[in-house]
């Protein structure tokens, strides 16, 4: 349900997306007494888990971990029922969160933002959506979410396609009847490795094209019991406390043995016992697999030694075992009968290294050697991450300086909360931050507090205008890619680092110091006075908007 809109209306924050990244903001605005308009632009909330609705989509990070820590009550209240959370239950735990702390009378559904301008003279943002809204805002706060921007490759002919195609993140809100039909899906990142074994249960026949194989690890998902939940329950304060410090912000089993520091037959015992309690975590075998490419390759090899042993035919298990990076550099799988599909009669693979799509044609998919016939297509190619979300925003600074202008070289930001020229401009898990290499409820939940934390020191100081330094951003830049070289991941072209999207300039858009690591910075950023950034009394400016929070009170220069 949307609240009514309300043209040129002053509010003290507008906040893009209501995820869990906007509710959870929304939330703390309000505890500071701040009005604020949360716009959607789905018609409900829940973000990625709204619009994520493919068959098979579920969260890699366990259930008890991936939910929201800040509510005692809330935690302990809600039941999960499987180790991994499916997508239909972490929308309905978001829906009840959102009704829980009456959440709903601040959001506006099924409307985006299209334009956000700093006015110099008002120092606000003048906000304007695709439903003619205009807003005054003193502070904009971005909770797009890293994976929100679909992309549909442009693959010629699409439009002649006769059949029904479909994007798993963008997937109609009935089920999908794939029953008796001949699908091809195309894309084998953790959303086609997720729906292709769903939808081979039902098709009749289903072409898998892989242009790159991934490592996937099985889940073993499997019902919690209740007995498995208290013990979580009894001891969430330190189990969060824990998670918090973690580089991922996930209680992982995580090894302070090198690779070599142990002979070969344990080393394969490990691997096994990782393998058979299932999940991320494999990649935490030892402590050097993201840092050592010959450490890496034992990891790897166990795993398309697995991928031999499932898959039947050596051809096959060839074609999907990958060679070309390093494991973990692409975001790992985690899946259900992933491997196991491919030893199904109805369904083959393609592999588009050898025969890439030459187009669409009206009755299916042509490559360089054939033909295939299908009824429906699915699009798990995946999104343009970390920035796409506010790429779509036509967002302004000072000067009328456009941000997709300023980062067309790559996102530049401080701590990968504000990026200097556009003043009281909030990222939560933007670019340059662990975002989405962490447990990203446990990253949204560090971002708010700190962007909470900081509009009450402003509140409490009478400052109300905050940005980023430029030399504190560049030194911030900097670090993000000196800590991102010392590791594998640059090895390799993925979405990490935009390469998935044509024309989009390579930069290692997260930060890989760690979670832990990342959230003593930011605390000691706030110790030592919000270093890094400038801090501003609002100037006595004739006209200026009234203020709507706070107190206004004589000026303090905090830096
Ligand atoms: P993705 O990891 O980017 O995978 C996209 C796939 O589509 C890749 O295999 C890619 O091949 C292929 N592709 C893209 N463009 C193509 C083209 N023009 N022709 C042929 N193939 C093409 O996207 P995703 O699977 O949606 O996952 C994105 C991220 O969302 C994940 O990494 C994860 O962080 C998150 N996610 C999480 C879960 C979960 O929690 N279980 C589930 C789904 C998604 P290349 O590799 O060659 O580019």
């Amino acid at each position: 349900m949307s609240a009514a809109t309300s043209p040129s209306r002053i509010v003290d924050a507008v906040v893009v997306g209501a995820g869990f990244a906007g509710l959870y903001m929304l939330y703390r605005l309000r505890e500071l007494g701040m009005t604020t308009r949360v716009f959607e632009a789905g018609d409900g909330v829940g973000g990625t888990w709204y619009w994520n609705r493919y068959p098979g989509a579920r969260c890699d990070v366990e259930s008890m971990q991936y939910s929201y820590s800040f509510s005692p009550e809330l935690q302990q209240e809600w039941e999960w029922t499987e180790r991994y959370p499916q997508q239909e239950e972490i929308l309905r735990y978001i829906n009840h969160v959102a009704d829980r702390f009456d959440l709903r009378r601040d959001i506006q559904l099924e409307t985006r933002v299209t334009a956000a301008t700093w006015d110099e003279g008002q120092q606000r943002w003048n906000v304007t959506t695709d439903r003619g809204d205009q807003l005054s805002a003193r502070y904009l706060i971005s909770a797009a979410g890293c994976l929100s921007a679909g992309r549909v490759p442009e693959i010629e002919g699409l439009e002649s396609f006769q059949g029904q195609w479909y994007h798993t993140g963008n997937w109609p809100h009935q089920p999908v009847d794939f029953s008796g039909q001949r699908v091809g899906i195309i894309g084998t990142g953790s959303s086609g490795i997720q729906a292709i074994p769903q939808i081979a249960k039902q098709a009749r026949q289903v072409t898998v094209f892989q242009r790159t194989p991934n490592f996937s690890i099985p889940a073993w998902n499997r019902p919690l019991s209740p007995e498995q939940q208290k013990e979580w329950k009894a001891r969430y304060p330190q189990l969060r406390e824990q998670a918090r410090n973690t580089r991922s912000g996930i209680l992982y089993d995580y090894s302070q043995r090198g690779t070599f520091e142990v002979d070969e037959p344990e080393r394969q015992r490990e691997y096994e016992r990782r393998w058979e309690r299932g999940g991320a975590n494999y990649t935490h075998a030892f402590n050097d697999i993201f840092f050592d490419r010959a450490a890496n390759d034992q990891a790897a090899e166990f795993v398309r030694s697995k991928i031999r042993s499932i898959v039947k035919d050596p051809a096959v298990a060839a074609k999907l075992a990958p060679t070309d990076h390093a494991i973990g550099t692409k975001r790992i799988c985690v899946d259900t009968d992933y491997y196991t599909t491919f030893n199904l009669p109805h369904v083959s693979l393609v592999d588009l290294k050898a025969s890439p799509i030459e187009a669409i044609v009206p009755g299916g998919i042509r490559t360089a050697d054939a033909t295939h016939e299908f009824d429906s297509i699915v699009f798990a190619t995946g999104y343009d991450a970390v920035t796409g979300s506010l790429d779509r925003i036509a967002i302004r600074g000072r000067d009328g300086l456009a941000l997709k202008q300023k980062w067309a070289d790559g996102p530049r930001t401080y701590l990968g909360i504000m990026t200097a020229g556009f003043p009281n401009l909030f990222f939560i898990t933007g670019p340059g931050s662990p975002s989405v290499l962490t447990n990203v409820v446990v990253a949204i939940e560090q971002h708010v507090d700190w962007i909470a934390r900081c509009l009450q020191s402003m509140q409490q100081r009478h400052i109300e205008v905050a940005e980023a330094r430029t030399d504190a951003e560049d030194q911030w830049v900097d670090h993000v890619n000196e800590v991102a070289d010392k590791t594998l991941f640059p090895t390799t072209a993925s979405w990490y680092t935009g390469a998935n999207v044509p024309g989009k300039r390579r930069v290692f858009l997260p930060y890989v110091g760690g979670l832990g690591n990342y959230t003593a910075i930011c605390e000691q950023v706030v110790a030592d006075g919000y270093r890094g950034m400038r801090l501003d009394p609002v100037p006595a400016v004739e006209g200026a908007a009234p203020r709507t929070g706070g107190n206004v009170s004589a000026p303090i220069d905090a830096t």
